[in-house]
């Protein structure tokens, strides 16, 4: 067995690298830092367009719908570059999966080119104020009026609605039905008449944190539908089965390069710093404790980075995909939180300093990074839910 890439892969990797090089310069850092705009900011729309026109975008679609049909392992090569560069433009984001599994021909001729593109972009709209880890509990209302819906309640952390052409909404279609029998998922414009969005400002917002290596969200937002009309056509999927659809899309979307590069480019990071970097002349490098946990967070880096090349080889290969997604987002979040805080305890005092502090270690990406650790235990489904989808579907254990 050979896990390493084949020889076009690998060129496929420095023929990205070198585009990077080439694009995202120390220029687009500035210009792009303290915006939140993200995915729309013009600057980041021009250089996903010249990602898009080299084929680097949904690599793995059917042509018919702007991809290239290939394999999945080039789209993780290219999105774990661009990750690596702290630049989201590899990959076309939530809602995508689903469409491609669930869409009418009209759906995927319209969105699939546009997501490739990022003339569209998708704000997740499933979490609500009383619905988060028992997301079944939504009571988002969508009811049929005509040949019509109309929509009515509340989103919490939409994160890039602000920006976002449409929110793929889950809401209630059937009140009557058991909690998982009566959802639908909805592929809704922005800016049809009634939706209102508002800022939820996370513990990372610092609009002078450094760009490049940092993650986490600054700005999410709460949506708020009312009396929200839209035509039978953003429907996604038969109706009152969107929980299914939803889910297999949320398991997709919790593989892949930038979702396992979140948890991991710390260890990248920090062993760069460490070997270029000395406190008063002493090499942390050389200081036993930092070497050892330094080795340790590097092994456990390459578990994930193993985690995520089979859930990629099981999808590749048409397998079954069921509690590959949920172990992975278990492992890679705890072990991403773990190392921001081994970092800020190697550093020391002044690793807990953030950007504008003379004393700052590397413009405060440590600080600013640790504060954002703790978000990827809980977006996308928290650990405590993933642990429990482990249990039954890799266990074979009862629901709780
Ligand atoms: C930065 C950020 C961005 C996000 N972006 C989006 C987005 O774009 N779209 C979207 O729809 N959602 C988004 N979310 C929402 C996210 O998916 C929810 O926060 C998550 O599902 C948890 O829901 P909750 O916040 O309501 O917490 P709760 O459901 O109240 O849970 C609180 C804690 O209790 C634990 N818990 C709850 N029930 C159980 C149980 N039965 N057993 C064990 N533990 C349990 C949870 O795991 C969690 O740790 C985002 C969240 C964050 C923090």
């Amino acid at each position: 067995m050979d896990f390493g890439f084949s020889p076009e892969q690998e060129a496929l990797r420095q023929e990205v690298k070198q585009f990077i090089e080439e694009n995202v310069t120390p220029e687009l850092y500035a210009e792009i830092g303290g915006d939140d705009e993200g995915g729309a900011s013009p600057i980041i729309k021009e250089l996903r367009r010249k990602v898009a026109d080299r084929g680097w975008v949904g690599i793995s679609w059917p042509k018919e719908y702007g991809g290239q049909a290939g394999s999945r392992i080039d789209q993780y090569i290219v999105e774990e570059e661009f990750a690596r560069a702290g630049i989201g433009v590899g990959g076309a984001g939530s809602g995508a999966p689903a469409i491609l599994a669930a869409g009418t021909e009209e759906q995927k001729q319209y969105f699939l080119p546009g997501l490739i593109n990022g003339e569209i972009t998708l704000a997740l709209g499933f979490t609500e104020p009383q619905a988060g880890a028992d997301l079944a509990g939504l009571q988002c209302q969508a009811v049929k009026d005509g040949d019509d819906w109309v929509i009515n309640g509340q989103k919490m952390y939409t994160s890039s609605a602000h920006y976002s052409t449409h929110i793929y909404l889950m809401a209630r279609t059937d009140p009557d039905a058991p909690r998982h029998r009566g959802i639908s998922i909805f592929l809704v414009p922005m800016d049809t008449p009634g939706i209102t969005v508002r800022p939820l400002w996370t513990i990372q917002n610092n609009p002078q944190a450094p760009r490049g290596t940092t993650y986490g969200t600054a700005r999410t937002n709460e949506t708020f539908f009312e009396d929200v009309r839209i035509p039978e056509s953003c429907l996604l999927g038969e109706v009152n089965r969107g929980w299914y659809v939803g889910a297999m899309g949320l398991n997709l979307d919790r593989v892949g390069a930038s979702r396992y590069l979140i948890s991991v480019q710390r260890d990248e990071d920090i062993i760069n710093w460490v070997k270029e970097n000395d406190f008063d002349g002493r090499s942390p490098a050389e200081d036993p404790a930092v070497r050892d946990k330094l080795a340790e967070l590097w092994i456990e880096a390459q578990v994930c980075r193993l985690m995520t090349m089979r859930s990629m080889s099981i999808v590749e290969a048409g397998g079954e995909f069921t509690y590959e997604g949920s172990a992975e987002k278990v492992f890679a979040p705890e072990h991403g939180v773990k190392t921001s805080e081994s970092i800020t305890q190697m550093l020391g005092p002044y690793g807990s300093l953030l950007n504008g502090s003379p004393s700052a270690i590397s413009d405060g990406i440590y600080a600013h990074n640790l504060m954002g650790a703790f978000q990827s235990g809980i977006n996308h489904g928290s650990v405590q839910v993933m642990r429990d989808q482990v249990a039954r579907r890799g266990l074979g254990m009862q629901r709780a």
